[in-house]
């Protein structure tokens, strides 16, 4: 007989209260649904808001788009940066916020979870942070913070003056930060319980975290609230809103 919702509900927290009694390791891995409920659009759902109906990604997130009109890429960070600077954390990420020893592994340029009070040594963002702005010129380093309110419009590097300054997150096409995803990997491998919460594991080499956490023994507890890539890998696919299921999970 099939379990119900309510039965996978109630299977996965008692692994999870568990863990928590044995100290045994969890790691969050979230994507974009861990923030659509503060208002901030994801990428890909069936959502008409969802990013990637509106706008063409070649265009506004790939080195190649910034390299032909980076007035145009930076104008449309800097809309998304207002949007993010308006937003409140919602119930998933406070909920995460109240279990310091979970490590936050996000796909989001967003700073909600240290919003909501996660410590920012607890957040791996493996996607860079839309707060700030980096030198188009690797070889060059130069890094500053932006106000996500009144964010600057664009400008050329203040350190070489050779290139302009573009977000600090990572676009189509690039590697993904050295550090981040090498801590990521490493906790990710030896967890006994990975959370996925709200990302279409669709975008790689992000979405390659799963099978990594499945191969070692973890057990796998997909939160969405649609079927997604992540879903053959479940040991308990939790159907729903991440601020409605996180809460109830760990009650
Ligand atoms: P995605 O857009 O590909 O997928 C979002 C997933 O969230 C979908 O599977 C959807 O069904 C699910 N979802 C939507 N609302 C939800 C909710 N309330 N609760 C639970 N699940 C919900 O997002 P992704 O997998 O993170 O894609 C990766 C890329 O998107 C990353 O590169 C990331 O940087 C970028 N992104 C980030 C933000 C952000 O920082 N907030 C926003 C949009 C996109």
């Amino acid at each position: 007989m099939s379990k119900t919702p309510t039965d996978s509900l109630q299977d996965a927290k008692a692994f999870i209260q568990d863990c928590l009694k044995q100290q045994m390791k969890i790691v969050a891995f979230s994507g974009a649904g861990l923030s659509a409920e503060s208002g901030i659009s994801t990428f890909r759902d069936k959502n008409p808001d969802a990013l990637w109906s509106k706008y063409d990604p070649t265009q506004l997130a790939s080195p190649e788009g910034f390299q032909a009109n980076p007035e145009m890429v930076t104008d449309w960070y800097n809309w998304r940066r207002k949007k993010i600077a308006e937003a409140e954390c919602n119930d998933a990420h406070r909920e995460l916020a109240k279990h310091p020893d979970i490590l936050q592994v996000t796909q989001n340029v967003d700073n909600l979870l240290e919003k909501a009070g996660v410590s920012p040594e607890k957040v791996v963002h493996l996607h860079g942070e839309i707060n700030k702005d980096r030198c188009n010129q690797w070889s060059c380093g130069y890094e500053e913070e932006v106000d996500l309110q009144q964010p600057p419009r664009l400008r050329k590097c203040p350190q070489c003056n050779q290139d302009y300054l573009r977000p600090g997150v990572v676009w189509f096409g690039e590697s993904l930060p050295e550090d981040a995803w090498n801590f990521a990997t490493s906790e990710i491998s030896q967890c006994h319980c990975l959370l996925v919460i709200g990302t279409s594991a669709t975008v790689y080499p992000a979405a390659n975290l799963i099978p990594v956490a499945k191969h070692q023994g973890a057990k796998v507890i997909v939160i969405n609230t649609e079927t997604s890539g992540a879903s053959h890998l479940s040991d308990w696919e939790l159907l729903g809103q991440a601020g409605d299921i996180l809460p109830r999970l760990f009650c």
